[in-house]
C-alpha cells in the first residue's frame, strides 16, 4: 500500500469510528502519554552552561536488580525557578549526551610509564586520590612567601567542581579546598 493511500484509509477509519459513536478520547490520550507513562522521574541540572536549568530525566525500568535502566526522555523542569520548564536546543538534546556510548562512567587511571587509560573501581580510585592529594600537599605546601608573609598555599594541586554540583555541594567543596590551601580552583557551571 502506498503512503498516501494508507493515510487516507487511516483518516477514514478514525472518522468512521467517531461516526459510529466510539469515544476515541482515551485512545488519543494514551497515545500522547505513551512515551513517559511508565518512567520514573529524576530531577537534575543541565550540565552545559552556567545558566544551570533544571531538568527532569525520565527513566524506563523499575530499578529492580538485573534491570538495565534506560533514559528515554529529558525535559525542562516546570517547577525550577531558573528555566520554568524551558530548555535551549542544547539542553533539549541532553538525552543523547546521557546515552552516548563514549560517556565515561567509571574512574580512569593512566599508570606511570603507561600510554593508555585503564578503568578502575571507585574502591581503588578513592584511596589512591586521597593518597596523591596528601603526598602532593606535603611536597608542595608553601607556608610563607618570599617576603615572609604567611600564605599557606598548595600550588601543586588544582581542583575543578562538577557541572551539576549544587550550591550546597560547592560550599562544602570550597571549604575542603580552602582548608587544603589549593589556589587553582573553579566550578564549571558555577551553579
Ligand atoms: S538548557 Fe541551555 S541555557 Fe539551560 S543550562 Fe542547559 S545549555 Fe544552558
Amino acid at each position: 500500500m502506498k503512503r498516501r493511500a494508507f493515510l487516507k484509509g487511516s483518516a477514514a477509519a478514525v472518522g468512521g469510528a467517531a461516526a459510529l459513536g466510539f469515544d476515541l478520547r482515551s485512545a488519543r490520550a494514551e497515545l500522547r502519554e505513551l512515551k513517559i507513562s511508565r518512567t520514573s522521574e529524576t530531577r537534575s541540572t543541565c550540565p552545559y552552561c552556567s545558566v544551570s536549568c533544571g531538568v527532569i530525566i525520565h527513566t524506563l525500568g523499575d530499578r529492580a536488580k538485573n534491570v538495565t535502566a534506560a533514559v528515554v526522555h529529558v525535559e525542562g523542569d516546570p517547577d525550577h525557578p531558573i528555566n520554568r520548564g524551558t530548555l535551549c536546543p542544547k539542553g533539549a538534546a541532553l538525552k543523547d549526551d546521557i546515552n552516548n556510548p563514549n560517556r565515561i562512567k567509571r574512574p580512569l587511571v593512566r599508570k606511570p610509564g603507561s600510554d593508555k587509560w585503564e578503568e578502575a573501581s571507585w574502591e581503588e580510585a578513592i584511596p589512591r586520590i586521597a593518597r596523591l592529594i596528601k603526598d602532593t600537599r606535603d611536597r608542595t605546601f608553601v607556608a610563607k612567601n618570599a617576603v615572609g608573609q604567611t600564605v599557606n598555599r598548595c600550588p601543586g594541586l588544582a581542583w575543578i567542581g562538577g557541572c551539576t554540583d549544587t550550591n550546597e555541594f560547592n560550599y562544602l567543596q570550597w571549604r575542603v579546598i580552602t582548608a587544603l590551601g589549593v589556589p587553582y580552583r573553579d566550578s564549571q557551571a558555577r551553579v
